[in-house]
């Protein structure tokens, strides 16, 4: 007979990690403390500061998000309606719609918008750097800013409508 003898630890059963890995489920690895093991012990939401219960599962390209989310929080959508960026935001509270369920208007917004994130987003870099470093990473990028800003103009000469338009509106 060749039984596996019972495991004599069944008495103290071992507790394992719940928090949600992207695309993985459940953890699952020992815990310590509050079914966490010492890898997700102590995440915050990146929306709201509760306590993390999974990763973000939104893919950006190969990517995963992978930011630590409570349950009532999820991925923002951006102005265009797809997942990129990296913020997150109360379930409900979508500022955009999913870009299949947005309209002619909505889409000319959502293509305005993502322009200004972009432009806007190279000053945010230039600033994080800082001094003349941040300088010289604008001026290496000088072509595709002036792209950009030009497409700006343009969409505006063609949708007045447009001007003034910004996320934090
Ligand atoms: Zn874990
Ligand atoms: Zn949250
Ligand atoms: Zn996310």
């Amino acid at each position: 007979m060749s039984k596996k003898p019972a495991k004599k630890a069944a008495t103290k059963a071992v507790k394992t990690c719940s928090f949600g890995r992207a695309w993985v489920g459940k953890c699952g690895q020992p815990s310590t403390t509050a079914n966490r093991c010492k890898d997700h012990r102590g995440l915050k939401c990146s929306s709201c500061g509760r306590a993390a219960t999974s990763e973000c599962g939104e893919t950006q390209g190969p990517f995963v998000c992978g930011a630590p989310l409570c349950d009532r929080c999820e991925h923002a959508l951006a102005p265009n309606g797809t997942n990129s960026g990296s913020k997150h935001i109360r379930k409900g509270a979508q500022k955009y719609k999913s870009w299949w369920n947005q309209n002619d208007d909505e889409k000319l917004q959502g293509k305005y918008l993502m322009l200004k994130r972009d432009l806007s987003g190279y000053d945010r870099v230039a600033a994080l750097v800082g001094g003349e470093k941040g300088q010289e990473y604008l001026s290496a990028r000088a072509e595709q800013r002036r792209r950009i800003a030009a497409e700006l103009t343009l969409l505006e000469m063609e949708h007045p409508v447009l001007v003034g338009l910004s996320e934090e509106a």
